[in-house]
């Protein structure tokens, strides 16, 4: 008789396999990602019904055969049902999942990003935050976990720290006021989206109160991450699109989870067939 295992984990992926079976990619604290299949895990009669959902956090049983670990049975600790009552909570959730599976490995423990992502779909969930602060707040510390925390302390020639506006030099992690941009000669990226992201120099103008969102989500305990105020609608806006920014250019490519959420929410145009 095998084993049987238990773990917490968060279900970041689903692939189906046939008419009944379901692969889940979950992420775990202690492992990583880990590939649990569910045998039957798309029909009701399989009892597995409830924890074979994406974006459901449960304790699942499992047995390993071979290479795979099959899932025995599960309970759910967090559905956050929240999520599907709205396509914009549902497709945030995507692209925070996306990021997670391409920022988490196999086997590698991964407590704090689990912790983050868990609390970042508790956010958007119960709509606890205006999704471009849950969203920024989320990039900038993902990306800090991954080891592309910017250097936010002040400008990196002349060391002012703060100033009505400074700019984010994305790949070099560092920020640089307009006196010593100017005097450096540097021009200002203004490209807009995911798709005009290039390896050359990119600037981001980040007025002050922007700056000092980045500053607190770099520096927050877990459980207050998102507990900033960013009063301004521009200001929140622009938070989300240097966040954004910044994180997919350490990560070199977009999502495309990311590209549909702002499609929906008439952020960019809509994507032709065939284009
Ligand atoms: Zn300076």
């Amino acid at each position: 008789m095998a084993q049987h295992e238990s773990i917490d984990g968060l279900i970041i992926r689903t692939k189906d396999m046939g008419d009944h079976d379901r692969y889940l990619t979950v992420l775990t604290a202690a492992q990583g990602r880990m590939t649990l299949l569910a045998k039957g895990g798309r029909g009701i009669k399989g009892g597995q019904i409830s924890v074979s959902q994406l974006y459901t956090y449960a304790n699942f049983e499992y047995y390993k055969r071979g290479d795979f670990n099959i899932l025995k049975c599960g309970n759910p600790i967090e559905p956050f049902y929240g999520l599907s009552e709205d396509l914009d909570r549902l497709n945030l959730a995507a692209y925070f999942c996306e990021v997670a599976y391409e920022l988490s490995d196999e086997g590698e423990p991964a407590a704090d990003l689990l912790r983050l992502l868990l609390n970042s779909l508790h956010a958007v969930s119960r709509d606890l935050y205006p999704q471009e602060q849950i969203k920024g707040a989320f990039e900038i510390r993902v990306a800090a976990l991954s080891g592309y925390a910017p250097d936010l302390l002040g400008c990196r020639q002349c060391k002012k720290i703060d100033g009505d506006l400074l700019y984010l030099d994305v790949m070099n992690g560092s920020l640089i006021c307009p006196e010593c941009l100017s005097k450096a000669g540097g021009a200002v990226y203004k490209g807009e989206y995911a798709d005009e992201l290039r390896e050359a120099e990119i600037l981001l103008r980040l007025p002050a109160p922007v700056v000092a969102a980045m500053r607190y989500c770099l520096g927050a305990p877990a459980n207050r991450l998102f507990a900033f105020e960013l009063a301004d609608r521009e200001d929140q806006l622009v938070f989300s699109k240097s966040t954004e920014t910044y994180l997919l250019s350490h990560i070199g490519h977009g999502f495309e989870s990311l590209r549909f959420y702002r499609e929906l929410r008439g952020e960019i145009p809509h994507k032709k067939e065939g284009n």
